[in-house]
């Protein structure tokens, strides 16, 4: 008997008639005497369309009010599962975030966990009633509702894995597992059996959307063991947890140690949700920099890559960074108050760009896989804006345009094309 974690998707909560399709999965576990957590999305494009309410209201991102208006699509599957699974004649009751509670920080917008208290919660699922948790919600410390960022809801499912010491924890979704680029950009990606934390969180904070990144950090750091699977294979083939026959399906996100066959790059990811701002002609000066991210950092505005190109007579830089693309606006305010602090002539703006990164464990032992990604890259004509590397990972900035030749290019250049 294990307890399980299963969370499903958008795409997999399409609908009334997909919750159905949903229901069968968690009937399966629970006819095995699993006990089961079911966290799930807003149905496929609900959130998006709450935010344009939003938009359209003249609200930001970044408020108790935005959280109350996004949050509500979760809670409208959760109630919805719950009700087809008592109809079936199984014990099931829906938990909003505040119910558990599951305590997040007053980031509005992005808010991060700080505490889950499990005891009610398992004392449910022991007692022989699936709970159904609306993910991407909790409660802030200041009373109100919070949302977790974009694709939370992986992030709510790992999270509660962990405080349950669950034994394991399913992301279904419309993909049958992870990918060593996204399916969609080629039809030569393949589905890896097994991937290492590691890989995974930087395939997935690279843009790899199918988890999201804080998901990653959480069952990394917790060692919740991790299956990515498709709910759209059907349920009464796949075996259920704890039969030993499980980890036929989907990918396992597990440790390295775990993986036998290694390869230098295990994975492409994209990401065109970054938007790069430069700052032209700033006084180069000891404090410039402080001056420009401490105060993007108090705004909670993540930046990612920096460039700072030094003009011939060594008195002005042109400094360049990456923030989301959903911050620019801000970042932009945040730049034109520090104009006092930082001397600069102008600042820059652009959306149509993408970071490409190629990602593997093997890379911090091999050389040449920078000097191999930047020839081949060249030769097709595209052109690197920025790089940036870690231990096992190297991403370049490029121009969006290019994103599919590129992503395909390197797919090919490092063997990753399937058969
Ligand atoms: P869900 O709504 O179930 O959370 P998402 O849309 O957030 O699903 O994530 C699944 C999507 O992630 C897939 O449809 C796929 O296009 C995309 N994706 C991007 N990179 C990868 C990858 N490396 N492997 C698998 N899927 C990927
Ligand atoms: N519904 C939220 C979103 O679309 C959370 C999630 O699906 O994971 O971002
Ligand atoms: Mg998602």
């Amino acid at each position: 008997m294990a307890v399980l974690v299963m969370k499903f998707g958008g795409t997999s909560v399409a609908d009334v008639e997909h919750i159905k399709n949903v229901a069968q999965h968690v009937k399966r576990e629970a006819d095995a005497g699993n006990h089961c957590a079911v966290v799930v999305s807003a149905m496929a494009g609900r959130t998006n369309q709450l935010v344009s309410y939003v938009n359209e209201a003249g609200g930001d991102n970044v408020c108790a009010e935005y959280d109350a208006i996004v949050s509500s699509g979760e809670q409208v599957t959760a109630g919805l599962l719950a009700m087809i699974l008592n109809t079936m004649g199984i014990k099931a009751r829906s938990w909003q975030g505040w119910q558990i509670p599951l305590r997040t920080n007053e980031a509005h917008g992005k808010a991060r966990i700080v505490d889950i208290d499990a005891d009610n919660l398992l004392k449910s699922m022991t007692g022989g009633t699936v709970a159904v948790i609306a993910g991407f919600q909790g409660l802030a410390s200041d009373g109100r509702i919070a949302t977790l960022g974009r694709g939370g809801s992986d992030t709510s499912a790992v999270a509660i894995a962990a405080a349950l010491k669950a034994d394991r924890c399913d992301i279904y979704t419309d993909v049958d597992g992870v990918y060593t680029t996204d399916p969609r950009i080629t039809p030569k990606a393949h589905k890896l059996d097994k991937i290492s934390y590691e890989e995974m969180l930087e395939m997935a904070s690279q843009g790899a959307k199918v988890l999201q990144t804080r998901s990653v950090e959480i069952a990394m750091k917790h060692k919740v063991r991790l299956s990515v699977r498709s709910s759209f294979d059907d349920p009464l083939s796949c075996p259920p947890a704890g039969t030993g026959d499980e980890n036929r399906v989907g990918t396992l996100v597990c440790d390295e140690e775990e993986i036998v066959e290694k390869h230098i790059v295990n994975g492409i990811a994209y990401t065109k949700d970054e938007a790069k701002i430069t700052l032209v002609r700033v006084a180069d000066k000891p404090g410039i920099a402080a001056a420009v991210f401490v105060p993007l950092a108090k705004a909670n505005i993540n930046v990612d890559m920096i460039v700072q190109n030094i003009s011939d007579d060594g008195k002005f830089t042109d400094m360049t960074f990456t923030v989301q693309d959903v911050d620019m606006e801000r970042t932009l305010e945040v730049i034109e108050q520090q104009r006092g602090t930082i001397d600069f002539e102008e600042v820059r703006a652009a959306t149509n760009i993408v970071k490409l990164s190629v990602i593997g464990v093997g890379m911090s032992s091999h050389a040449g896989v920078a000097g191999d990604m930047f020839a081949a890259l060249a030769e097709k004509g595209v052109n690197i804006l920025a790089i940036s590397t870690s231990e096992i990972k190297i991403s370049v900035l490029i121009d969006a345009d290019y994103t599919e030749l590129a992503v395909r290019t390197l797919h090919t250049l490092y063997g990753l094309d399937k058969d």
